[in-house]
């Protein structure tokens, strides 16, 4: 190479090779400003997925604290549910209980007005005998809850 501006751009461009080589075998951190160096390629895809999980200055690494507290959160709610679930279904047997105790009272209630009907019916034929006050607030008692 006699030409002196050619030896310099072969020179340059033999620079410019290594510097390719270097960028393509090597990561930095934006956040950090860690520079790690791999294969290009996979290596290198790993080596930068490895950095960015361990990396306390990387989003992701906070992300990945993050999703591991939100899976605690989940399974604690997840218990929560099941527990919950376990009371309602307490809780529907002791209504279903509650309901036929309700309908026991009704029946039991019917029966007495009945009972207070036909006291009435046997009474009104004394009428005439008994006070009037009296009989019209039994009849009264009788209807109300009739
Ligand atoms: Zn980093």
């Amino acid at each position: 190479m006699s030409n002196p501006i050619i030896a310099k751009l072969f020179d340059e461009n033999e620079k410019l090779k290594i510097r390719i080589k270097e960028l393509e075998s090597s990561a930095i951190c934006s956040y950090c400003g860690t520079v790690h160096y791999a294969k290009p390629g996979q290596e290198k895809l790993d080596m930068v997925i490895e950095h960015m999980a361990t990396c306390e200055k990387h989003p992701v690494a906070n992300l990945l604290v993050e999703i591991e507290r939100l899976k605690t959160e989940l399974a604690t709610c997840e218990q929560s549910a099941l527990d919950w679930a376990k009371i309602a279904g307490r809780n529907q047997a002791q209504i279903a209980k509650l309901a036929g105790e309700i309908e026991d009272l009704k029946e039991g209630k019917r029966e007495l007005v009945e009972a207070g009907e036909a006291i009435i019916k046997e009474l009104s034929k004394f009428q005439n005998i008994i006070q009037y006050e009296s009989f019209s607030k039994l009849k009264a008692a009788v209807a109300k809850h009739g």
